[in-house]
């Protein structure tokens, strides 16, 4: 049956959420959609922590930053390709949106470094918690105390519109039914498209054969929805992929393992590549061996030095074992040639020459039991182009017009992080710009 409301909103990561909160403590009534059955989408993986550049909790250790100094950060993370308004509102907002997501119950007061991040600026969940989950939890606790309308097994197939403007979307049940909801605004905060195969590689032929580490929702639904109303799409072609990510499990390996010394065999027990070359050449080199995928091998002392390798022992990722021999058996590798290949690197190590590869950083000797091996392969993980939207997240179609009515923010937009996104910065985006939608979404039902 067809419904009415102030606002509709499409998604419910952390831009839907963060919209649907704003927009009704604005008084707005909205209704919120999710195609899948539990809330979250790709926001529940995001692990790192927030950006933010300024805040009280980095004064508090002393570290000196500003909006300019994280925009300076970011462009040339992104190969100097995002938007410069947008990253101007992202970077300027920061501090703020921090201080609003801590009102609604949050903790962001840990602050690291993270890559490509010239001061420590990265805001991180409680104890070492994910800061996706714990951004969930929060919203989850607003969603409910805020009895807002949110509409699980929800799918939007369409955006109602008249003319140049957005009237509210058509809807479907997870049983095949289907009703229209409609509003004065939309908002759209579907997410990307790195769970579409089909949508990736149109975009990026290169990307054939890469698995994911997005949720299956991430299918870029508004893309096709946004068509009829000549949006424009901005930086499309600009996928993020990450070189050493668990198959299935989706869990991303750190490039720091094979920075600490993690060398890359394939099944016959071989290296193939200089571990450490560019993302893009790491992952095509995988792609190219048996079965697509690749192992890294590391030793006891590998995991001593590095941190984040605790966590994938912790997580039960790793094989374990005594011997290199026992440990490509457990792989199901070839194990002679996995011993022989660990031999010769380690005479490279101490010639500090790899006569193969050319790997320039040989770490350490792999040579102290346990011995450790993880499957690996190359998968997409962040659709940096999308729709294009101004600094009030109002939707642009191909003549530059605004599309009355009509919002997006999060992974489902363009510009903010250009050729390259920057550990950090989505859960920024997410955040700054879902506000936004919401604020400006609400502001627009009231005239
Ligand atoms: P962001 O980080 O930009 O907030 P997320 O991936 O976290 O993006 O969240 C996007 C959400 O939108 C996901 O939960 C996804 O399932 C949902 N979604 C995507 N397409 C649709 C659709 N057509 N109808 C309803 N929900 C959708």
């Amino acid at each position: 049956e067809d419904v009415s409301t102030d606002i509709v909103i499409v998604g419910t990561g952390g831009a839907g959420l963060s919209a649907a909160i704003e927009a009704s403590n604005q008084g707005a009534k909205v209704i919120v959609v999710e195609k899948n059955a539990f809330m979250g989408g790709n926001t529940n993986y995001a692990t790192g922590g927030m950006n933010a550049a300024n805040t009280k909790y980095q004064r508090e250790k002393g570290i000196e930053d500003s909006p300019e100094l994280y925009y300076k950060d970011t462009m040339e993370g992104g190969h100097k390709k995002n938007d410069p308004s947008l990253l101007k509102v992202l970077t300027e907002k920061s501090a703020d949106t921090i201080y609003w997501l801590e009102e609604l119950g949050a903790n962001l007061s840990q602050v690291g470094r993270s890559g490509g991040q010239s001061v420590d600026r990265i805001h991180k969940g409680p104890e070492g918690m994910p800061v996706g989950t714990h951004l969930m939890d929060v919203f989850d606790q607003q969603v409910e105390k805020m009895n807002i309308d949110v509409r699980l097994n929800t799918k939007a197939i369409e955006i109602l519109s008249e003319g140049n403007k957005a009237t509210g979307i058509k809807v479907q049940n997870r049983d095949g039914n289907t009703y229209n909801i409609n509003a004065k605004a939309v908002i759209l905060a579907t997410g990307g498209f790195g769970a579409n195969p089909e949508l990736v590689t149109k975009y990026k032929p290169e990307l054939e054969g890469f698995g994911t580490t997005n949720q299956p929702g991430a299918t870029g639904d508004a893309l096709a929805m946004v068509e009829k109303l000549d949006v424009a799409l901005t930086d499309i072609k600009e996928i993020q992929t990450h070189p050493t990510v668990v198959p299935k499990i989706n869990e991303m390996i750190t490039e720091g393992v094979r920075g600490d010394g993690a060398i890359l065999v394939n099944r016959e027990g071989k290296r193939f590549i200089n571990e450490l070359e560019t993302r893009d050449t790491v992952s095509k080199a995988i792609l190219s061996q048996e079965g697509k995928t690749a192992f890294l091998i590391f030793d006891q002392q590998v995991v001593d030095t590095a941190s984040a390798i605790k966590k994938y022992k912790d997580a039960g990722l790793l094989t374990e074992a005594d011997s290199l021999k026992e440990l490509g058996e457990k792989l199901k590798i070839n194990a002679t040639e996995l011993e022989n290949t660990v031999n010769t690197y380690n005479a490279y190590y101490k010639d500090q020459n790899d006569k193969e590869f050319g790997r320039r950083t040989l770490t350490v000797e792999l040579t102290k039991p346990s011995f450790y091996g993880v499957e690996i392969s190359p998968a997409i993980h962040h659709t940096m182009g999308g729709l294009k939207i101004n600094t009030k997240t109002e939707v642009i179609n191909n003549s530059g017009e605004v599309i009355e009515g009509l919002y997006a923010a999060g992974e489902v937009t363009g510009g903010v992080h250009g050729g390259n996104r920057i550990g950090g910065n989505a859960v920024t985006d997410i955040t700054v710009f879902g506000k936004i939608a919401g604020e400006n979404a609400a502001s627009f039902v009231k005239e």
